[in-house]
């Protein structure tokens, strides 16, 4: 997960790398480590067992100013599920590690573990374990989930090839527009001139969007059962981001169709108010916690048809390029380079 400083994104991407370059090894049993989702273990001759870890930082992913704990915790178990969705696995095991502020009371603690567990119900994630300390610094809440998949069936970062269709779920930037409403309520944001251009509906559910996003784990599993997808990654520091990774590890390039990037009429209509492009919220916007995934042409058909049948929104948003093509944004017959750029939450 990025954290939220000043140009964070390209500053993290370099130290894993190097991390990656001077300590990991290849150990039996390993067949993913660092650079995807998840880490993939083959536990037996049947199963892969999935590994992903995320930490919070108080005043870096989440301020308490304008989040509830409930939700905080909410959004940490979702950001895991998210990851797990994202390599087609079933979720299964959580541990909880938490570095608890002094001021906290018990009622504090009950609050954060109501999101949590709110979150781990619908998927019968078990809490098996974690860790407690004390914090000089804020909270500081560390999950890591567990979760599964039948051997050699796996959505990876790596498998887009050129001429693949890249496919979103659902919506893009209605979690940075809901987190820009919740922060103008605690700082003289410009919309607040504007507020009653905006509806409370889509005030609602913007809001909602950040702070109870949806992990696509149903949608995971159907793709990876179905062998729909090439690769898949999930949408957690914006697409302009992610879709650097997917790219990086499948050693190819990328053309984005702008006008093509699914915006919710909430997340346009915030944009307008405010005066920023939607596409700039699309692009920058971490935490959706959507898909995006390539498929090859031959199954672009049935992965339309069936993602109709059970109601899932996909929409394809351009198409996997060789290498030497680079990632590029196509709008109104211009063709660019896809800016590398993140949304920073606490200037
Ligand atoms: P995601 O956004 O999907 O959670 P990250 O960008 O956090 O993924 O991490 C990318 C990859 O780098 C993952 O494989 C993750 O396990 C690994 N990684 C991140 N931080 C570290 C670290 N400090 N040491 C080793 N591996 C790390
Ligand atoms: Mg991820």
């Amino acid at each position: 997960m990025a954290r939220r400083q000043a140009n964070p994104l390209i500053r993290e991407f370099a130290l894993i790398r190097s991390l990656e370059n001077r300590f990991a090894r290849r150990v039996p049993g390993l067949i993913q480590g660092i650079g995807d989702d998840s880490a993939v273990i083959e536990t037996s001759a049947r199963a892969w067992w999935h590994f992903t870890t995320d930490l919070l930082a108080e005043g870096i992913h989440f301020d308490l100013k304008s989040a509830t704990l409930e939700s905080v915790g909410y959004r940490a178990v979702m950001a895991n599920l998210s990851d797990i969705a994202a390599m087609g696995a079933v979720p299964r095991y959580l541990l909880i590690s938490l570095a608890i502020p002094k001021t906290f009371k018990r009622s504090h603690i009950d609050e954060l573990y109501t999101g949590l567990m709110k979150a781990c119900r619908p998927h019968d994630v078990a809490l098996i374990g974690g860790d407690t300390s004390a914090s000089k610094a804020g909270l500081f809440l560390s999950i890591t989930l567990v979760g599964t998949t039948n051997r050699r069936r796996a959505l990876f970062r790596h498998g887009a090839k050129v001429g693949d269709h890249i496919y979103v779920s659902g919506t893009l930037g209605d979690s940075l527009a809901g987190l820009k409403l919740l922060m103008s309520d605690i700082t003289s944001h410009p919309l607040g001139r504007r507020k009653t251009k905006f509806s409370r509906s889509h005030r609602r559910f913007l809001v909602r969007r950040h702070t109870h996003p949806t992990a696509r784990v149903a949608e995971g599993r159907w793709l990876n059962d179905r062998r729909l997808a090439s690769a898949a990654i999930d949408l957690s520091d914006g697409l302009s981001g992610d879709l650097r990774h997917l790219c990086e590890e499948s050693r190819v390039g990328a053309e984005v169709e702008l006008d093509k990037i699914p915006i919710s009429p909430a997340c346009r209509t915030y944009a307008r108010a405010i005066g920023v492009s939607p596409i700039q919220l699309a692009l920058t916007g971490g935490e959706d916690y959507e898909l995006l995934f390539t498929v090859s042409p031959r199954n672009c058909d049935t992965l339309e048809r069936q993602a109709r049948t059970r109601g899932y929104r996909m929409t394809r948003i351009g198409t996997i390029r060789p290498q030497r093509f680079r990632i590029q944004m196509t709008s109104d017959g211009r063709t660019q380079p896809l800016p590398v750029t993140s949304y920073e939450h606490f200037r």
